[in-house]
């Protein structure tokens, strides 16, 4: 494929734009491949870019049951972030923040990462020593965040009201090389990276059941007809539990939905994110002007795509306490996604009772700043048989073994 630049950009703009490539290749399945994944997020086309890019392996395919990116991967408030509490997150979190730094330059395809700042708010004694607690592992992880006082976060976010009423700020925890990404840009830059170096993409194409034998995984039974692979791996977010069903294991994972909110574009407001985990809620703006706003995930399993109005409610009532600014905002448009998550708040990347599947997921509300961490590290597993040192503490027999990485604090209602 035809690389992007200044040069093609004014090439077209003299032809009018009749020249573009589509952005990437749209085959027919193969009777086989070497590996399958499944689900094109952002962590499945990422797995699949890595193993490309990093391992050479091209015989690959990601089988996408609707249109790629559509999954929770366009529908996340695109938060990227690596102030986790635990060595193994704050491991694969910083590769991940780290590869964003130059991902544009990487994949060719402007993801528009906008390292802008991230704060999380101490509204309470117990959550202003968890975040300096937070701020002492990051500092021995070589991770950059520092734990500010009230005034400091008022000079770095002046709409915040910093005195209460029911929650006073109390600190924060400040992360200045958090920021977001243009979710859609991600997904699409990874797939057409991937297709261009011989990954075949394939969307609308379901898996429906998976066939194995004696000795582990053949392959996969799909809307367009039976694939067979060497190796499955299963990247589907909160559709994991009915494809680990499909293979015939269970997982630790529970499916729900969590939504978002956008209000209506206004001037600059505010430049970096926010959170505030005891109100539960957090904002940042958009590059439109909108404020994309966010809070806590149902509190009952279900797999609806879509809003309800008690969030709205409850969102934004929480947020004005400690932004007041945002009270005279009319929202705009609110969707939801089915995240995926796991008893300890931590992702799965491993191997699973059969052989020759392997999974990624249990990323719940948090898995959009992990995509190229994640993929780097799942497409290592896939290519070597066993996990690396990332994935290694990420295994699903953690829970059978009870090495849980808790990461409570860290996900709370923070993404
Ligand atoms: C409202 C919301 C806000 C969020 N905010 C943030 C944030 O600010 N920061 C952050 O880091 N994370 C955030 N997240 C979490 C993040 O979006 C997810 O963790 C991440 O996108 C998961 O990516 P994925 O590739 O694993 O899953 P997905 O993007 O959901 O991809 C899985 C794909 O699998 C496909 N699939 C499912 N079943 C099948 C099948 N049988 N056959 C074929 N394909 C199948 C689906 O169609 C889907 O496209 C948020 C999530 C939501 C919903």
């Amino acid at each position: 494929m035809r690389r992007y630049s200044a040069f093609a950009i004014a090439r077209e703009a003299l032809r009018q734009h009749s020249g573009w490539e589509t952005a990437w290749r749209s085959p027919e399945p193969k009777a086989a491949y070497d590996v399958i994944v499944v689900g094109a997020g952002g962590h499945g086309l990422a797995t699949a870019y890595y193993l490309a890019k990093n391992h050479g392996i091209t015989n690959v395919a990601v089988l996408e049951k609707a249109w790629l990116g559509g999954g929770n991967t366009g529908r996340n408030t695109t938060i990227i972030r690596s102030n986790y509490l635990q060595p193994a997150s704050a491991a694969i979190y910083e590769k991940s923040r780290s590869l964003y730094e130059t991902l544009s330059q990487d994949l060719n395809y402007n993801v528009m990462f906008s390292p802008r700042g991230v704060m999380m708010l101490a509204q309470t004694e117990s959550e202003k020593r968890a975040l300096q607690r937070t701020a002492h592992a990051n500092r021995l992880a070589q991770i950059h965040t520092e734990f500010v006082d009230a005034a400091r976060v008022k000079e770095i976010v002046p709409i915040i009201n910093i005195e209460g009423p029911r929650y006073p700020v109390l600190g924060g925890l400040w992360q200045p090389r958090g920021g977001t990404a243009r979710h859609d840009a991600v997904a699409w830059g990874y797939a057409r990276a991937a297709s261009s170096l011989g990954v075949d993409i394939i969307q609308t194409c379901e898996v429906t059941g998976i066939d194995r034998d004696a000795r582990g995984v053949t392959g996969v039974r799909t809307s367009k007809g039976p694939i067979a692979c060497k190796k499955l791996c299963l990247v589907v977010a909160g559709s994991s539990g009915v494809l680990a069903e499909q293979a015939g294991f269970r997982l630790p994972v529970e499916s729900v939905a969590l939504q978002a909110l956008v209000s209506e574009p206004v001037k600059p407001l505010i430049d970096c994110v926010v959170m505030a985990n005891t109100v539960h809620g957090y904002l940042s703006q958009s590059d439109k002007g909108e404020l994309v706003i966010g809070g806590g995930a149902d509190g009952f399993n279900n797999y609806t795509q879509r809003g309800s109005f008690q969030h709205i409610e409850e969102t934004v009532r929480a947020l004005i306490e400690t932004f007041p600014v945002i009270s005279r905002l009319k929202m705009l448009r609110q969707w939801g996604g089915i995240v995926d998550m796991t008893g300890d708040r931590s992702p799965i990347i491993g191997k699973t009772p059969v052989p020759g599947i392997f999974i990624n997921c249990g990323w719940g509300t948090g898995g959009f700043k992990a995509i190229p961490g994640s993929g780097w590290a799942t497409a290592e597993m896939l290519a070597r048989g066993e996990p690396g040192d990332m994935a290694g503490p990420f295994s699903l027999d953690r829970f059978t073994e009870g090495r849980m990485i808790d990461e409570s604090v860290a996900a709370a209602v923070a993404h």
